[in-house]
Order: C-alpha cells, then structure tokens, then sequence
C-alpha cells in the first residue's frame, strides 16, 4: 500500500481553499517528493478553483504551466519530485471516490501523454474547521488502491 505524508503547510493550504469554496468544491494538483519505497510526501498543492474533477483537469494550459514551474523549481529531478495526482473537497458527502471521480482517474493513468504509472486522490472535507481526507490510488488500466495518509507535524 501506498503512503502519502501531508504535511502541515499544506494541509493549512488546502484547509483555506476548503474554506473560502464554503459549500462548493475546490481542488487542484499534488506534486510529490519521492522518500522511500511507495512513500510519497506532498510538497506542493495547487488551487485551481471551483467545479468538478473533471473540470479541473480541463485547465490542462494553466495545469501545464504549473507543472513545468515546479520541474524547474525542483531542477527536473524527476525521480525524486514529481506529480502525484489530484486534490478535491467533498464539502457535504463521504470521504470516498464518486464515480466520476474514478472515471477521471482512470482518465488520467490510462492516457499515454502522461506516462504516469499511477496518480493518488486525495479527498478532503472540513470537519469541525479540521482537515479531514481520504487517499486512493489509481494504477492502469483499472486499479484502485485504498492508501495510507499520514498527517503530519
Ligand atoms: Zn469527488
């Protein structure tokens, strides 16, 4: 199983986008740093802005932008740090992957263009103003792994 660490700047990152989105869904992209064998901690966690999954992923110019902005930041060491998946709120429903959801992710690691070998979810909801989330990970062509996350200090 794969483990995920989160740690607290960017739990406090998203906890804020979960924040001002209110009752409507927010969410964005996870960049990873590779620490271990599938142990994976989240450096970074944009906030592309309101709507669906699957709308998200249609921003792909502004996602693309971003993505190279991290590689440089990160001198392209791929093997250490690279994309890990995807974040979204669930602000009033469960902690688990809608079917679109899947579909999306399926989307993702089955699409040749990314090369991706897996891609993680991560679904978060405030509960009592905490950060509450759930991780899955997606392998091709139609894996889905339940996925240990760890928040940290
Ligand atoms: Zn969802």
């Amino acid at each position: 199983m794969l483990k995920i660490r989160l740690p607290r700047d960017v739990a406090n990152a998203i906890a804020d986008a979960c924040r001002r989105a209110g009752t409507r869904e927010t969410g964005g992209m996870l960049f990873g740093e590779h620490v271990g064998p599938d142990d994976f901690r989240i450096v970074e966690a944009t906030v592309e802005g309101m709507g669906t999954l699957a709308g998200f992923l249609r921003r792909v110019g502004a996602a693309l932008l971003r993505l190279e902005s991290f590689f440089r930041r990160t001198r392209r060491d791929y093997q250490r740090f690279n994309y890990l998946g995807e974040w979204h709120s669930h602000p009033s429903f469960a902690l688990q992957p809608s079917t679109i959801d899947d579909a999306t992710m399926f989307d993702i690691v089955n699409d040749p263009e990314t090369e991706a070998r897996f891609a993680v979810s991560l679904i978060v909801k405030l509960d009592d103003n905490e950060l509450a989330g759930a991780a899955f990970t997606y392998y091709p062509p139609n894996e889905r792994e339940a996925t240990e996350l760890l928040f940290e200090a």
